[in-house]
């Protein structure tokens, strides 16, 4: 379009942002932003929501904030991107600040607003309050919980290590449980050391995904945990016999203007020669640091391999070992993985930013990951 001569209109700035939230490609975000000013094309709610929704969702929430004040019109879609976003980002008071203003001034929340808020009360840990707001959702909204609410639901009880609650709370559903739903109370299990849970949600996800690898692996691994090794051995061929393979992870990458695409031990970039030299400096300098790779809390995972090796090889090393080669220091890197990130990446990119000095960001799916100084904003729940 450029090329042709033409300026791009609110329309097409509201397309392209989107692409940039999908990718988390904030640099190209930003330069957006930049052209709706200079081109002064008009930012009415559609596009000011787009923009707050693009900053919030790449990991840009100071950002997503400043362009929200300044918007002159706000509808309940922006006030949601806020309130989702820093809901994800770990900042669940402030959320729930925005989610108070946003019905003083007259909005009613939707169903997406409520998963912002349920998210936000499990980040701060108002369980109470997380609790209250779903049993009033019909009543005072008039919102059906949907199997997301439940999900959030069961992440807050879990959360706060309530995991018979939770698993009471699944059995209870008018729907069926979903990946995310049992996953959440599969994370809950871990972190709280109950195996028992553990063992029947993960029989619960090989029964509703006998397609997915990955749920084959984490119920072998709970019996393995619990050593029932036979068990183990039969889930392990069950995976054999029905040809079953584990869909790789994915992590993606923007740097100046261009994503870049890494697989588990992928060698394909034209780069890889240095970014498997920076690899093994930041496992040597974590290593140093106190990190030992955590074989045992993996065998919980979704997306997990047993060699410290595989481990090591994972995309979002791969991606940060990338990142780290070419971004300047102090700039913060931003990552997004298809697949939950594994507790042993988590460690080491939590090493990472320490060693480094780097702030960075990991989105999946429906979470965010704030590293800096050593810790994440999950505050090692997720
Ligand atoms: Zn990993
Ligand atoms: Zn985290």
């Amino acid at each position: 379009m450029q090329l042709k001569g033409l300026v791009g209109d609110k329309v097409t700035m509201v397309s392209l942002l989107l692409a940039c939230t999908h990718l988390v490609a904030l640099e190209t975000g930003k330069w957006l932003h930049a052209y709706i000013m200079k081109k002064v094309i008009e930012v009415d709610v559609a596009l000011g929501t787009a923009l707050v929704d693009m900053y919030a969702k790449c990991g840009s929430i100071e950002n997503a904030e400043i362009v929200f004040e300044e918007l002159a019109e706000k509808d309940v879609m922006t006030w949601t991107a806020l309130v989702v976003g820093l809901a994800m980002c770990g900042q669940g008071d402030e959320a729930l600040k925005y989610f108070h203003e946003m019905q003083i001034s007259g909005l009613k929340p939707d169903a997406i607003t409520l998963v912002g808020a349920l998210v936000a009360c499990s980040h701060a840990g108002l369980v109470e309050e997380g609790i209250s707001y779903f049993n009033s959702m019909t009543k005072t909204y008039g919102i059906q919980p949907s199997i997301e609410h439940y999900g959030c639901f069961v992440d807050m009880l879990g959360r706060a290590g309530r995991i018979a609650e939770a698993e009471e709370l699944i059995k209870k559903m008018p729907m069926t449980p979903d990946h995310f739903v049992l996953g959440g109370l599969l994370g809950a299990c871990r972190i709280h050391c109950n195996l028992e849970v553990a063992e029947r949600v993960a029989q619960q996800l090989l029964e509703l995904y006998p397609d997915n690898g990955g749920s084959y692996i984490i119920l072998s691994n709970i019996y393995s945990l619990s050593r029932k090794w036979e068990e183990a051995k039969r889930i392990r061929e069950l995976m054999a016999e029905r040809k079953i393979k584990k869909s790789p992870g994915c992590s993606l990458i923007e740097v100046d203007g261009v994503v870049h695409e890494f697989i588990k031990g992928d060698s394909s970039h034209p780069q890889s020669p240095v970014i498997y030299e920076m690899l093994d400096d930041m496992l040597s300098r974590t290593k140093k640091a106190g990190y030992v790779s955590n074989k045992s809390e993996v065998l919980f995972d979704m997306d997990e391999e047993e060699k410290e090796t595989a481990l090591n090889l994972h995309s979002e090393k791969l991606a940060l070992a990338f990142g780290l080669i070419s971004t300047s220091p102090g700039i913060p890197i931003r990552i997004v993985k298809n697949l939950r990130v594994c507790s042993d990446c988590h460690a080491a990119i939590k090493l990472v930013s320490k060693v480094y000095n780097r702030e960075i960001i990991v989105r999946n799916r429906n979470r965010f990951h704030q590293f800096k100084n050593g810790s994440c904003s999950c505050r090692d729940f997720w």
